[in-house]
């Protein structure tokens, strides 16, 4: 078995402490290598490396930083399924899926590489006829960035991507349970020949490494994505410090299905949406709200095409679901499917650990419905990340646009309708970032905005020509001859 490092100042290295920590594989709890549980000790050289590389790297042009990109994005596509079996075996999710994850880092360097020969600043007119005035956008300097296990390849290279392209220098920290899918990542740049000190990675926990990134005064800015709970604890310290921060977190996505509805393309959206990567996509559906005209003819059908999915395994053919991606993990969940009971919603489908030959090695849970869930239920308000969905009725399409705005987070919100005016007042009302029409709620294109509203996010945007409001500073420059 394999123990990976920390990638510091072009170098592995192990912890100084030489602790590591073994990573589980979900779907049969083998150990499938271990990491390094770094400290303070270990993240100052990880800055110290990030600050000296930043005024070279920044010096660079947009094209020739994007050229390492292009260099990166052709290596993660060489070794695109042992990155991929990596992840299947961190956290679960299925193969097919893995892979797809994998190619879609791969389309976002190379997306991003572009973005070097892209304009950085605009002309604008003085009032002095005599002087020219411009913006130019300018690197924030060394980045810290604070990663999921959820897309452990997609999430850590749509923030270092435009990190690196607008010319910063990256501390990255990924979640502690996929830490050798993010170091084959970083090898990848490694290999790219990135300068020394661009790239510097380090595993550790969130309460050490994580809050370390945080309050360190070498870091200029956090991007973070995970739980909220989390990223409330980031803003308070960056704010603290005068850092730059964004933070994507959590969803309760809403789908609606609305009387018209195409009741087929309804039910496929929602078990897509709901239960591919068992759920844990923070874009997931987790709450579905039927026409009460309709609900019976569509909740037959959505438990009957669940039948016919396939969990288990993610590395084997076939298998549409794997196990969640942890013991904890699958203990909240447990957990919510017990609340749900207790709150008196009526558990419709699933609602128990998988066992069997097959799963007993495994942290599975049934793909699980509760119906008659009131919207105040915790089952109806919290993020459960997991198999699990609450069926919620309502009479008219108002009354569904209050029930999918009624929660805390705002992250994705889709409507199966043919009804043009209730898809135009459903773009108008709902409160997402992303808004999906005879769509399931997850699904992200990178070169688009991403994220959410409410508490699911900061208030800016990842991906796509909006990741360059975070990772740079506007300059506005007035020259007068
Ligand atoms: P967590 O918030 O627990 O962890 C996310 C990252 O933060 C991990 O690297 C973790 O480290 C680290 N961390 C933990 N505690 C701290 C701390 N005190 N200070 C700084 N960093 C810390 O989330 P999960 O990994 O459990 O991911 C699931 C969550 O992510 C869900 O809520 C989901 O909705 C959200 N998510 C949001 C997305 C979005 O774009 N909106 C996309 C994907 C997921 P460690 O692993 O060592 O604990």
């Amino acid at each position: 078995m394999e123990t990976y490092s920390n990638y510091v100042a072009g170098e592995w290295k192990a912890a100084a402490s030489g602790k590591t920590r073994d990573i589980i594989n979900p779907a049969t709890q083998e150990i499938v290598g271990k990491s390094p549980v770094s400290s303070l000790e270990d993240l100052d050289e990880a800055v110290q490396a990030a600050s000296e590389a930043r005024i070279e790297w920044s010096r660079l042009s947009g094209a020739a930083r994007g050229d390492y990109l292009y260099k990166a994005a052709n290596i993660i596509e060489e070794r695109l399924n042992d990155i991929a079996t990596t992840m299947t075996k961190e956290m679960g999710k299925t193969l097919p899926e893995a892979k797809g994850e994998t190619a879609r880092g791969v389309a976002i360097l190379r997306y991003y590489a572009g973005e070097g020969m892209r304009k950085v600043g605009d002309v604008i007119p003085s009032t002095d006829s005599e002087a020219f005035m411009f913006t130019k956008r300018v690197p924030l300097g060394v980045v810290g960035i604070i990663t999921p296990w959820n897309f452990p390849v997609a999430i850590p290279i749509w923030k270092m991507a435009p990190a690196l392209i607008y010319g910063n220098t990256v501390v990255i920290k990924p979640a502690s349970e996929t830490a050798i899918t993010a170091a084959k990542v970083i090898e990848c740049f490694h290999d790219a020949g990135l300068p020394k000190g661009v790239v510097n990675m380090m595993t550790g926990s969130g309460s050490v490494i994580g809050e370390g990134i945080v309050n360190h005064q070498g870091i200029n800015g956090i991007s973070f994505t995970g739980s909220d709970v989390v990223g409330k604890g980031i803003a308070k310290g960056a704010v603290e410090r005068g850092a730059k921060f964004q933070l994507e977190m959590g969803g309760k996505n809403p789908v609606i299905i609305a009387s018209d509805a195409d009741l087929d393309k309804a039910v496929e959206g929602t078990i897509s949406g709901a239960f591919r990567s068992t759920g844990q996509k923070c874009t997931a559906t987790s709450r579905v709200l039927v026409h009460s005209s309709i609900k019976q003819a569509f909740t037959d059908k959505l438990i009957s095409a669940l039948q016919d999915i396939k969990i288990g395994n993610g590395l084997e053919e076939g298998i549409w679901m794997g196990p969640c991606s942890s013991k904890a993990q699958m203990d909240t969940v447990l957990s919510y499917i017990e609340k749900g009971k207790s709150e008196g919603a009526k558990l419709i489908y699933g609602g128990n650990r998988l066992e069997g030959s097959a799963y007993n090695q495994g942290f599975y849970v049934e793909p699980t419905i509760f119906d008659e869930v009131d919207s105040g239920m915790q089952i109806a308000q919290e993020e459960i990340f997991g198999p699990v969905i609450a069926l919620i009725s309502f009479n008219d399409i108002e009354e569904a646009f209050n029930l999918a705005n009624d929660t805390p987070f705002g992250l994705s919100a889709s409507i199966y309708t043919e009804n043009i005016g209730a898809m135009l007042k459903f773009i108008d009302q709902v409160d997402a970032g992303l808004v999906r029409i005879n769509a399931e709620t997850a699904g992200v294109e990178l070169q688009a905005p991403f994220g959410g509203m409410k508490q699911s996010s900061s208030h800016s945007r990842e991906q796509g020509e909006a990741a360059i409001e975070f990772y740079t500073s506007i300059k506005t420059v007035f020259v007068k001859g």
